[in-house]
């Protein structure tokens, strides 16, 4: 069953009562959203183009076409603004381009770039319209309308209202497009301030949305094909949100309850910190067939020394306390990380303390970075900054590491017979990519009709970065509980 949507389809906005009153939004106008950085990231441009929809923006791929720009930026890496100046550079050439048609083109940068930096934007970028945080999205629809009557606008503060609260429920049409994998924003902000880290201060305190709001907006996603629901948040384990009891929910209670929502047959998590894994999280993956045995347990350096001087709140002792519990009940856990080298005052053996940690796990894959100073963070301060070489040549060996676990984990895949989600079409005709329990992408011989189906898959073949199968004739051999491990 389809149900049906608050404000119908992304088409219909000429018969939507709306709080726009320019004649211009009547017809459908394109909107061209470009998103940098993270999963939440993407996820809040989708919401962005729901919210837009409902006034009779409809999506274009091509930016040449747009009558409304939105850069949807990230602050967390290096050089993250200066991207965004370079990209507003082009977007200002199309912005000419419009004008010399006469058709105006509005420019929006939102997001945590749009968050620290502000009015300074449109000093630095004049094209710029419009500056939007990333608390404040729901209030796009105004907000646009105000830059086009009025001018310039920045707004930047912290609302007092929700914007999940504010924000119309994704349309289903638009759901359906983007396939059979969703994101959905369950938590936001981060009360741990880890010293080279920009997102307290960007996204704010951790917030969580209530329970059955979660709920509602997964069947919706269910009924429009989604089968695998991935829950997001900058501190997603931090969880705490109000559950129908009135309480405060734990990120393993809401995993329960979503697991029983008719259609949900994939859950994951994304991204947790080492400190939040509680009890009933490590025994929600040893009970919940629907959580996929795959983890992104970020723990930045491996070293106590650093540890510390990141604020992480952790050790390594604790974090591989961590690990421990979690492979206890589910042994094939697929687990990824994040990161950095080079934080100030990192020392060739704390370096060596994060390479024998890489090891130590095995990770299926990680991300890796050289750390950057962030302006505002109390790590940009400290002293014993490490030169550009040594971050670099420290880099290359983690990476190698890193390049070295992945290939392990994935060699050990090869003529295993695993469930697959087949998601899209792939490189070649008559191809589909599908991903594995463990995230990692498959290539696989099987027809269209295939896709959004879970189907057998035995490893033929590994690449560095996806795998390839063919369907299998058998039945699939389920992820091991306990004991087998991948
Ligand atoms: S826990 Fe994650 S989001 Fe929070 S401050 Fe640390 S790195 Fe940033």
């Amino acid at each position: 069953m389809i149900r049906p949507t608050r404000r119908g389809g992304p088409l219909a906005s000429a018969e939507i009562g709306s709080g726009l009153k320019t004649t211009g939004m009547k017809g459908s106008r394109k909107l061209y959203v470009k998103s940098f950085g993270c999963q939440m990231n993407v996820y809040d441009s989708q919401r962005m183009a729901d919210t837009l929809a409902a006034e009779g923006y409809v999506e274009t791929g091509r930016a040449e076409d747009a009558d409304l720009v939105i850069l949807n930026t990230c602050h967390i890496r290096e050089k993250a603004a200066e991207k965004v100046y370079s990209e507003l550079g082009r977007m200002r050439r199309l912005k000419e381009a419009g004008d010399a048609e006469g058709r105006r083109v509005l420019i929006a940068v939102a997001g945590c770039v749009a968050q620290a930096e502000g009015a300074e934007i449109i000093r630095r970028a004049p094209a710029v319209d419009l500056v939007v945080g990333s608390q404040n999205y729901h209030r796009l629809p105004d907000l646009v309308v105000r830059a086009e009557r009025d001018g310039k606008v920045v707004d930047t503060q912290f609302p007092a209202e929700d914007k999940f609260d504010a924000l119309p429920a994704p349309a289903s049409a638009a759901t359906r497009a983007r396939g059979v994998c969703a994101f959905v924003t369950v938590q936001e902000g981060c009360d741990k301030f880890c010293t080279f880290c920009v997102v307290p201060y960007t996204r704010g305190a951790e917030t969580s949305r209530p329970v059955e709001k979660i709920v509602a907006e997964v069947e919706r996603l269910t009924d429009a094909g989604v089968r695998e629901v991935t829950l997001i948040g900058q501190n997603v384990n931090a969880y705490h949100g109000t559950g129908s009891d009135a309480r405060p929910w734990s990120l393993a209670q809401l995993l329960g309850r979503l697991a029983a929502v008719p259609g949900v047959d994939r859950l994951r998590y994304t991204t947790s910190h080492p400190r939040d894994v509680g009890d009933d999280l490590v025994a929600a993956h040893r009970d919940l067939p629907q959580l996929m045995p795959q983890l992104h347990l970020p723990v930045q350096s491996g070293s106590d020394r650093v540890l510390a001087a990141m604020n992480r709140r952790h050790t390594r002792a604790d974090y591989l306390d961590v690990v421990t519990r979690l492979r206890r009940v589910r042994s094939d856990l697929a687990l990824t990380s994040d990161f950095i080298v080079g934080f100030p005052g990192e020392t060739d053996d704390d370096f060596a303390a994060t390479l024998s940690l890489v090891g130590e796990i095995g990770y299926a894959g990680a991300y890796s970075f050289k750390y950057s100073p962030r302006p505002g963070t109390p790590g940009a301060d400290l002293d014993g900054q490490v030169d550009e070489d040594t971050k670099s040549e420290r880099l290359h060996r983690l990476q190698e590491a890193i390049d070295r676990g992945q290939a392990a984990f994935n060699r050990r895949c090869l003529g295993r017979t695993f469930s697959v989600l087949f998601e899209r079409p792939g490189r070649h005709a008559g191809q589909l990519v599908g991903r594995t329990p463990y995230l990692q992408p498959v290539q696989v011989e099987a027809p269209a009709s295939l896709i959004g189906e879970i189907g057998a898959v035995t490893i033929t073949g590994v690449a560095s970065n996806s795998l390839f199968g063919s369907l299998a004739q058998a039945g699939v051999q389920q992820p091991a509980r306990a004991g087998a491990g991948v």
